[in-house]
């Protein structure tokens, strides 16, 4: 049985390059993330076009996302060799963008004073550094530092996102936007998206040039998630700022309550950040590591996510069959039957607000899975050409192997992410028979099925117009 959940992995110095890019598509990468926070543009495209060739060369159809920066708030520079700042004492805060040291941290953030109040809490870098604060005078706020430690640089500052004036998307995002959807890449994640109308900013600029994913890092989001989530193409629990924004102990909550309710509507959701974390210096992940990977396969994600582990870890291409290895065993234990039964006894509930198609969709998918099971198929064969056949099916986890298959190259690398799907491309098809022959043809040439196996094709058949509205094919074929 080839893995299920899909693994995305953050490309930087450790592992751009043509020859590392092949080795980690070997081990098993499914999804490149360019992380636009860090480098510039151009140095992004050129990767971009890297992947595109080392995923040729290893004949795999490998997804790309890119992930913009979001409204980033950035103290004033501390000294060279950096400074500590001590539990317990009290440290200024005052916006713009001079210097910062162990007792006056500028914050490049012109409404500071407006948006703190006592009781606030603002963290530096990725939350290492806390502090609360005290009072607020017309020049600084004042702050004791509660967990302490060393900074250097300018790391990020994080004040609650309830607090933020700032808007996301933010203008350079919409730029960025514009130039990594011309160039083709399949995702775009939106960071920080507080509502749906964050997700449909980008969209205007993006149209159908690519997916977007929802980064779901704020508290903001929790409380519009339904609308975040039918807004969006697929999503991302960005636990990293989440944990930030969040108390860290509803972290593995709010990550269950997210995948269930991405799986259930057949969007693909990617579960991220410090999944891997030792292994950015260690040749071996922590026991704790080890379990966070499981449990997130466990929960149903689609995908599980690498940042620092292979851009700037000592062993991206280790990280990647590590993580590999971890969740193919995991899908050995975990209970996908129960999933679908599961989601089977919900459909109705779930298709109370959908469209006629939608409803179409959900309900042969649903018959599909349980003809799947009853008549134990060797595969089954979405034909798609707006992914959603695919990712009708995949919500109910079936054991049996799962190809999409579109004329679409774009396409076809967009299925990259979704749990369980196997993307292959086949010729235009002109008819529903020809679909049909088009699919077995390529999974009997692709090894997936042999003679004598049985395997249901799913698709959706063009309308008198020519478009699809819904997933309305099922026939089972005996390959002869
Ligand atoms: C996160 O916060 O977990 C995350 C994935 O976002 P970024 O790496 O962009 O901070």
């Amino acid at each position: 049985m080839t893995r299920r959940t899909k693994i995305v992995a953050t490309i930087g110095p450790a592992s751009d390059t043509i020859e590392m890019l092949r080795t980690l598509i070997g081990a098993g990468l499914d999804v490149v993330r360019l992380n636009l926070s860090h480098g510039d543009l151009e140095d992004h495209l050129d990767k971009l076009g890297r992947v595109r060739d080392a995923a040729e060369d290893a004949g795999r159809h490998v997804a790309v996302l890119a992930d913009l920066p979001g409204p980033k708030i950035r103290s004033g520079h501390f000294p060279d060799g950096g400074v500590s700042l001590d539990g317990g004492t009290c440290v200024r805060l005052l916006p713009g963008d001079g210097p910062s040291d162990d007792s006056i941290i500028h914050v490049q953030y012109a409404t500071l004073l407006e948006d703190l109040r006592p009781g606030s809490r603002v963290q530096l870098g990725d939350g290492a550094i806390s502090m609360t604060v005290e009072e607020v005078t017309v020049d600084a706020a004042i702050a004791r530092i509660e967990t302490g430690g060393k900074v250097n640089g300018q790391p990020g500052v994080h004040l609650s996102s309830d607090m933020l004036r700032l808007e996301t998307p933010t203008e350079e995002d919409l730029v960025l936007a514009e130039a990594v959807a011309a160039a083709g890449v399949e995702y775009i994640a939106v960071s920080f998206v507080r509502h749906a109308a964050d997700v449909e900013r980008v969209r205007e600029v993006v149209g159908d040039r690519a997916r977007l994913v929802a980064k779901i890092e704020t508290r903001a989001a929790l409380d519009d998630l339904d609308a975040i989530v039918s807004a969006t193409d697929a999503v991302m629990v960005a636990r990293g700022d989440l944990g930030i924004d969040c108390p860290i102990e509803d972290v593995p909550h709010l990550q269950k309550r997210i995948v269930r309710h991405c799986v259930e509507l057949g969007k693909p959701v990617i579960t991220a950040t410090q999944m891997l974390e030792s292994m950015v210096s260690a040749p071996s992940p922590t026991r704790a590591e080890v379990s966070d990977v499981a449990n997130a396969v466990f929960d149903g994600t689609d995908a599980v996510m690498l940042s620092g582990e292979t851009a700037i870890g000592r062993d991206p291409v280790g990280v990647v069959a590590t993580m590999a290895t971890i969740a193919e065993r995991a899908e050995s234990e975990a209970s996908y039957r129960q999933w679908a039964n599961r989601l089977g006894r919900a459909q109705r509930e779930l298709s109370v607000e959908a469209t006629p198609g939608n409803r179409i969709t959900m309900a042969l998918s649903h018959a599909a899975s349980q003809a799947a099971m009853d008549a134990e198929v060797a595969a089954i064969l979405c034909c798609t050409r707006s992914g959603r056949t695919a990712r009708a099916m995949a919500r109910f986890r079936p054991e049996a192997r799962m190809v999409g298959l579109s004329p679409d190259l774009k396409m076809v690398r967009t299925m990259a992410l979704t749990w369980g799907v196997e993307p292959m491309k086949v010729e235009t098809y002109e008819s529903t028979d020809e679909m049909v022959w088009f699919a077995v043809e390529k999974a009997l040439a692709e090894g997936v099925v042999v003679h004598g196996d049985t395997v249901l094709v799913l698709a959706g058949a063009p309308g008198r117009d020519r478009t699809i509205v819904a997933t309305d094919v099922l026939r089972m074929v005996r390959v002869d």
